[in-house]
């Protein structure tokens, strides 16, 4: 038996974003409490390495590469995920990219970019995925925001922007779903030690350690504690959770 439980046997998880640093952690904490998990992501290799080092810890994950911007591939990828396991119990939509840049900095590629990814693809998947979770009388959808959703860091106002649209898109979509039996959250992370903070430090030339001491806690998030957040979100153990969005930041403060 896993440490953890097996809260999610005989659950289908859908992870996006599964070859990153969130979603790579999401996808072995669902996979751990027994999911079947299908991981997602546009980059083949990253999503695929995820699902390997799954199948050999002997849990059950498969590969889907697509990308979460086509409303075309959504589409045929939820509908190839129920066809080969019967439906979807859990979507956590955790894709996301960081356009940096005030205003002035950013091209309208890098605002249609973040709002495609972060925000669009919720879209996609969300009207992919509900129908056969109202189907099937209810299911989890966890969206991955941000702690800048809620308060701007300066300098990345598209990211901000888009991750405000991913809490009221969370919240909306709650409030007209709750009534089916589907429980949508979201999580707002603080810092969180991925390959997309490594890419944030290679370019301001800081260094963990810098980041570290900014947060209260002491240090920076791993995945895994936000894998474990969203693993609750999505699981029975939290049937009254429905349009909540949980700051998980070691206490750190947006300056
Ligand atoms: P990451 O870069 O490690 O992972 C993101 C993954 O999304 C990558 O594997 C990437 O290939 C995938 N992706 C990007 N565009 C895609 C597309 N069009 N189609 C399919 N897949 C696509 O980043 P991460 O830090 O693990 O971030 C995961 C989520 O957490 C993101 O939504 C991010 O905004 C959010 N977040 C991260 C932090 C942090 O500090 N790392 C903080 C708050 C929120």
């Amino acid at each position: 038996m896993n440490k953890h439980g097996q809260r999610f046997k005989g659950k289908v998880a859908l992870v996006t974003g599964g070859g990153g640093g969130i979603g790579s952690a999401a996808a072995a904490r669902l996979a751990g409490e027994g999911a079947q998990v299908v991981v997602c992501d546009a980059d083949a290799g990253a999503a695929g390495r995820t699902a390997d080092r799954l199948v050999e810890d002997g849990l059950a994950a498969r590969l889907l590469a697509f990308d979460v911007t086509s409303s075309g591939e959504v589409e045929a990828a939820v509908a190839s995920v129920v066809d080969e396991f019967g439906g979807v119990d859990v979507l956590v939509n955790n894709a996301g990219i960081n356009r940096r840049g005030a205003l002035l900095d950013l091209t309208a590629a890098d605002w249609d970019a973040s709002f495609a990814v972060n925000v669009d693809a919720l879209f996609h998947l969300c009207r992919a995925v509900l129908p056969r979770m109202i189907e099937a009388g209810g299911g989890a959808i966890v969206n991955t925001a941000s702690q800048w959703g809620l308060h701007p860091a300066p300098g990345h106002i598209a990211y901000n922007v888009s991750k405000a649209a991913v809490v009221v898109f969370t919240q909306n979509l709650a409030r007209d779903y709750a009534p089916m039996g589907v429980r949508v959250n979201a999580v707002c992370p603080g810092e969180v030690h991925t390959p997309m903070l490594e890419a944030g430090l290679r370019r301001s030339g800081r260094t963990v350690a810098d980041l570290d001491a900014l947060v209260p806690f002491g240090r920076i998030g791993r995945p895994e504690e936000v894998a474990a957040l969203i693993a609750f979100l999505a699981s029975d153990e939290a049937p009254y959770m429905c349009g909540s969005i949980v700051e998980i930041t070691g206490a750190q403060a947006v300056c």
